[in-house]
């Protein structure tokens, strides 16, 4: 396999804004989501996401993050 080809393949973290974080392979070490399979439920389910949600946001805006896709 040639060098240079192939972007680099990290194990990334990825930060849902429901709060979890899990790691996946991807060629970016970092990763934000909006939604994942565990805040899925939240979603279908409660109501509940929408406080963690407000509160991602928050830090988002603190730390001056686009929160867009
Ligand atoms: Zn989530």
């Amino acid at each position: 396999m040639k060098q240079g080809i192939h972007p680099n393949y990290y194990q990334a973290k990825v930060v849902c804004n429901c709060g979890n974080e899990f790691v996946t392979g991807s060629t970016k070490k970092d990763i934000h989501v909006e939604i994942c399979s565990k805040c899925h439920s939240f979603y279908t389910g409660q109501q509940k996401a929408a406080s963690a949600r407000g509160r991602i946001e928050m830090f988002n805006r603190k730390y001056g993050m686009k929160t867009d896709k």
